[in-house]
């Protein structure tokens, strides 16, 4: 279940030290492996509830009542998860309503360590998640009670995102990107001008938990807030500042024209002269 996904603050900090302490104390590594492990908590049927990283609430709150009301269209969305096995993590978490942005990152390049560099010491029991993305078989998921289970969970969310970010800068990943963005998978552009124009995603900060994600439009050069709030939860960080730019540095076929009219405002036909 995902019921963390709706709590406030989802486990700060010092709730993440105290129960990775127990798991420390409680926890040997050399345990055989005797069971399926933390993919059980996947397979008890996972509600498609919309993703929500400890600590989005806060993050959500700087969005507007119009905001939140223009995103009705896409709620309906709704992805049924088939839950069978043979569904990776990384499948099933991309297929979350919410998290339409996100591209698949290839395992290989999570299976190589030099990717993960610095990683493990940002996300919390940095090993557990990645088995868990990995959909490798933990020893010890049994022994995790059902709100361990639930922050390995968030932890591997929080993982995944941090390698997203960092494989969407890559070519195979800028590419997975692409198929997206000519799918429209980021929305358009809300700018009349912009005449639909498809969007990027993009943070407004590389550092976890300092903005929700932002779309960018490639036409007026502007940021907007995702029109679905699920999507609009996500961490900026997850996309990061350079992506868009990026991408489009190497698509530049596709970096559209500025548009041409601006929409002036008038009064009985007349323009507004500023005082
Ligand atoms: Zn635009």
């Amino acid at each position: 279940m995902h019921g963390h996904r709706d709590r406030g603050g989802g486990g700060g900090p010092s709730d993440r030290k105290r129960i990775n302490d127990a798991l420390d104390k409680h926890l040997d590594k050399s345990t055989p492996s005797t069971s399926r492990g933390l993919r059980n908590s996947k397979d008890k049927g996972r509600p498609p509830v919309p993703s929500a990283p400890a600590g989005k609430s806060q993050l959500s709150q700087s969005r507007s009542k119009a905001d939140e009301e223009s995103e009705t269209e896409n709620e309906e969305s709704d992805i049924s998860g088939s839950d069978e096995d043979d569904t990776s993590w990384i499948s099933w978490f991309c297929g979350l309503r919410g998290n339409e942005f996100f591209c698949e990152v290839d395992e290989e390049y999570i299976q190589d360590e030099f990717n993960l560099c610095g990683l493990s010491s940002q996300v919390p029991y940095y090993d557990y998640a990645l088995d868990l993305i990995l959909d490798v078989e933990s020893s010890h998921s049994d022994m995790f009670t059902e709100e361990q289970n639930e922050l390995v969970e968030s932890a591997a969310e929080m993982l995944y995102g941090l390698i997203h970010v960092r494989y969407i800068l890559t070519s195979k990943g800028m590419s997975a990107m692409l198929e997206k963005y000519r799918n429209y998978d980021f929305g358009r552009c809300p700018k009349v001008y912009c005449c639909g124009q498809s969007c990027l995603p993009v943070g407004q900060s590389d550092i976890p938990r300092s903005s929700t994600v932002k779309i960018y439009c490639p036409k007026c050069e502007d940021i907007y807030y995702p029109r679905s709030k699920y999507q609009g939860n996500n961490d900026g960080a997850y996309f990061g500042t350079t992506f868009p730019h990026l991408f489009l540095m190497t698509y530049l076929h596709l970096k559209p024209q500025k548009p041409m009219q601006k929409y002036i405002p008038r009064v009985f036909g007349f323009k507004i002269h500023k005082p």
